[in-house]
C-alpha cells in the first residue's frame, strides 16, 4: 500500500506559532508552508519516507502517514 504524509491543520501549530520542524526534513520537496494555510504536502512528490513524521513533536495528531488517495494532501485526515 502506498502511503503519504498528511497534516491535520487543526493540530499543527505552523499556521500560528511557527513550528516548521518538518520543513527541512523533506528531501523530496513535498513540504511547503503557505501563509494562512500552514503546512502543505504535495502527495505527488511525497515518497512516504516518514522523515517528517519522525521529527514532528505532534506526530500522530498533526502529521502522520496515511494511505495515498487523490485530492489535496493538505486536507485534514479522515477519522
Ligand atoms: S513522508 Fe517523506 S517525502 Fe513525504 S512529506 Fe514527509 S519527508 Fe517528505
Ligand atoms: S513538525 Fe509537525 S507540528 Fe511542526 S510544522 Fe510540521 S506538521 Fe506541524
Amino acid at each position: 500500500m502506498v502511503r503519504v504524509a498528511r497534516v491535520d491543520p487543526e493540530h499543527c501549530p505552523a499556521g500560528s506559532c511557527g513550528c516548521f520542524t518538518c520543513l527541512d526534513r523533506c528531501e523530496a520537496g513535498a513540504l511547503s508552508f503557505a501563509a494562512g494555510v500552514g503546512i502543505v504536502i504535495d502527495e505527488g512528490l511525497c515518497t512516504g519516507c516518514g522523515a517528517c513524521v519522525s521529527c514532528c513533536p505532534l506526530a500522530e495528531v498533526a502529521l502522520r502517514l496515511v494511505p495515498a488517495r487523490s485530492g489535496s494532501a493538505s486536507e485534514p485526515p479522515k477519522r
